[in-house]
Formats: C-alpha cells, structure tokens, sequence
C-alpha cells in the first residue's frame, strides 16, 4: 500500500446525485433482465456508478477498459444483478465475483493499479426513503424513487480496501488444468486440491455441494 493513497474514498469527487436520466435508463436495463423493478435495482445501479466514478471510470464500463476492472458483489439477489448490468462486469467473464456474506456491498478494483473501494448500503437510507420520495403510497415505491435522487453519502458507506483475491481468480487469468489423479476429470480455473500428494478435483476431495445419487443413462 503506498502512503499517498487516500484513507477514505472522497464523495466530494463526485456529483452527490448521478444525472437522473443515467440512473433511469440503467435502471430500467437491469429490470427488464432482472425481472422487476425493485429498490435492489436501484441500489445496484448506483453502487456501479459510483464505484467506478470513484476510480476515475464511467458507467457502464467502456472496452478496453472494462478488462482493467474487478467487481465483487456480497450479495446473490436484486443487487447483483444490477451491479452486473449498470457496470458491465460478468460472472461469466471472471470480472465480477460473488462472494455471498449477505451483505448489500459492493467492491470494484483497478487491477493495473491495485486500488478497490467498496460500498455498503446504509441502514439510515430506508429511514429517509420517505423524506426523499413524500408522495410513495407505500414503503417499497418509496425507497425503489428515493434511491433515485438521495446524495451518495446518505446511501452508502465507502471505504478504500485491499482485494485478496487469488492471482488465479483474477480476470484475465489462465491456470493450467489439471487432471484429477481420483476420477479423472479436467479441472478448470484453478480450482484443483492437493491433498496427500495427489492431485484431485473438489468433489473427489469431498468439497461438493451436493451428494451423489444414481447415474442415468443418456
Ligand atoms: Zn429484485
Ligand atoms: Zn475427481
């Protein structure tokens, strides 16, 4: 970590509102492929607008640029469909990542540089949903319009952070597959175990998510 860096993100770098017609139109892209309009979208949208705005990048991300980034998501609902959508960032291309604490949060790093700064919804903001949106006829209306137009700093906490994630994690990344020594299958991204002196893949090293019931004929 270098000195220079700032201990804490600065709001004031940023317009405290993004322009309205951003956030709507990237709102309204991440309903329609999340399925409704919620106040995770919103939040989402704003996470990636910010997070971005914060290293010096727009939003959504343009090419080339967008392989300089690494997003993380804490959550696996409403919210990370928008982060994905607004930012550009996929699970599918290894740039975004789910790590599920359950938490509304959001890190977006530059890889060249190191630098990552993560946002996290503040409690508070549902209080003054209704103070920002009067005449919403019931709460959840009343956050999804508030979270429009409320200032950055009343949404979220930000705070510069360090990645640790594992080289072979990255985007961009190529680890060599790897041949489980138990079953044989080829196994991608790293995720080989070396357990015992031997080279197996997570389900034969008893990390699966699930237990094997019978095989069927195809
Ligand atoms: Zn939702
Ligand atoms: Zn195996």
């Amino acid at each position: 970590m270098t000195s220079e860096r700032p201990q804490s993100p600065s709001f004031d770098a940023m317009p405290p509102v993004p322009p309205r017609e951003q956030v709507e139109s990237l709102v309204a892209a991440s309903a329609r492929i999340h399925g409704h309009l919620c106040s995770g979208q919103v939040i989402g949208v704003r996470m990636a607008i910010l997070g971005l705005g914060l290293l010096g990048y727009p939003c959504p991300l343009p090419y080339p640029e967008i392989k300089n980034l690494v997003g993380v998501v804490e959550s696996e609902r409403c919210l990370s469909d928008a982060v994905a959508v607004a930012s550009g960032l996929r699970f599918g291309r290894g740039s975004l990542k789910l790590v599920n604490l359950g938490l509304l949060a959001a890190t977006f790093g530059e890889i060249s540089s190191g630098r990552a700064v993560r946002l996290i919804s503040r409690e508070q903001a549902r209080k003054l949903a209704l103070d920002y949106a009067p005449q919403a006829t019931n709460p959840h209306t009343a956050q999804t319009e508030a979270y429009m137009i409320m200032p950055n700093a009343e949404l979220f906490d930000a705070a510069w952070v360090e990645l640790k994630i594992p080289a072979h994690e990255m985007p961009g990344a190529r680890p060599k597959k790897m041949a489980c020594e138990q079953c044989g299958v080829l196994v991608r991204s790293g995720q080989a175990v070396r357990e015992n002196g031997r080279t197996l893949c997570p389900v034969c090293a008893g990390r699966a998510y699930f237990n094997l019931g019978p095989n069927l004929e195809l």
